[in-house]
């Protein structure tokens, strides 16, 4: 029998979202609040809602009406399979992210590789890469303090140790040790960009995770890739996710700097979203 629940979200959420996304809704939803699949709830004929839960489902619906990300109102999301605490303390970890995490767990040749993550956010990149490349190390500067409190519940929930450090990229030309893999994900969303934006990113996201200034874009790549230029070993990699339309110039600035091989790729909906640089 079909519960009344997924009707009522169904009608609730039809202006606000494409019917395929209420599917997905209604089935994180109903995991979140039930501990039940859709499935599941489905093939329980006697399945019945407490009506604890169907208020919870309202003040869901509720926030999904005022636009808050269904992420940040469940407080939780996946990332590579692993699960993350996401709140507006740091940016949602998106898709594109996960395949920027994988190019770096498919390139990675070193036995036991020391990592940095610049600007880490929640810790997904951090975290995920400690967790899949067997023997790393892993480090993780943010200029948010909030952030790495949230990044540091991420690596004990995942069972991951982090060296964090609250770190201003811009302001930190130098550092004391040296990586074979450093990663960034850095604001590259120009203020000019805002007028295509969905409030559920604009009215909720950190503005300083996204935003960079309209006259300096490549503002972050120039200061990370000089602080790569000292701080990387021999072989060591580089790895950014870029704005889409700063494919050739994000790659004309790192070869100004001295790095010899400089690949750009493009995400799955064909944007040039990564680039990948060795000295
Ligand atoms: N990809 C993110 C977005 O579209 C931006 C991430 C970033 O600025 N690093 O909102």
């Amino acid at each position: 029998m079909k519960p009344a629940i997924i009707a009522k979200l169904k009608s609730e959420l039809t202006p606000l979202f494409s019917n395929r996304e209420i599917q997905t809704l209604t089935s994180l939803i109903l995991e979140h609040v039930a501990g039940f699949s859709y499935t599941e709830i489905f093939a329980k004929d006697d399945f019945c809602f407490s009506n604890e839960q169907l208020t919870a489902i309202d003040q869901i619906i509720a926030r999904l009406k005022a636009k808050e990300p269904i992420q940040y109102i469940l407080g939780e999301t996946d990332f590579l399979k692993l699960r993350f605490w996401v709140d507006e303390r740091a940016l949602i970890p998106r898709p594109e992210t996960e395949e920027l995490v994988s190019w770096i767990i498919e390139s990675n040749e070193k036995e036991r590789p020391y990592i940095l993550d610049i600007g880490t956010g929640c810790g997904c990149i951090a975290i995920t890469l400690g967790q899949k490349i067997k023997g790393s190390r892993v480090s993780a500067f943010d200029i948010a303090l909030e952030a790495l409190h949230l990044a540091h519940k991420n690596a004990e929930a995942n069972n991951v140790f982090i060296n964090f450090y609250h770190i201003n990229i811009l302001k930190q030309a130098t550092w004391d040790e040296t990586f074979d893999i450093i990663v960034s994900n850095p604001p590259y969303v120009r203020h000019s960009e805002k007028a295509a934006m969905d409030a559920t990113v604009l009215d909720y996201e950190p503005a300083i995770a996204l935003f960079v200034s309209d006259d300096d874009p490549l503002l972050f790549y120039r200061h990370i890739g000089l602080f790569a230029q000292k701080h990387l070993n021999e072989n060591g990699q580089l790895f950014f996710e870029i704005n889409q339309a700063f494919g050739k110039e994000t790659v004309k600035l790192l070869k100004s700097q001295g790095f010899k091989t400089v690949e750009l790729r493009k995400d799955l909906s064909g944007h040039d979203r990564f680039v990948k640089a060795s000295k």
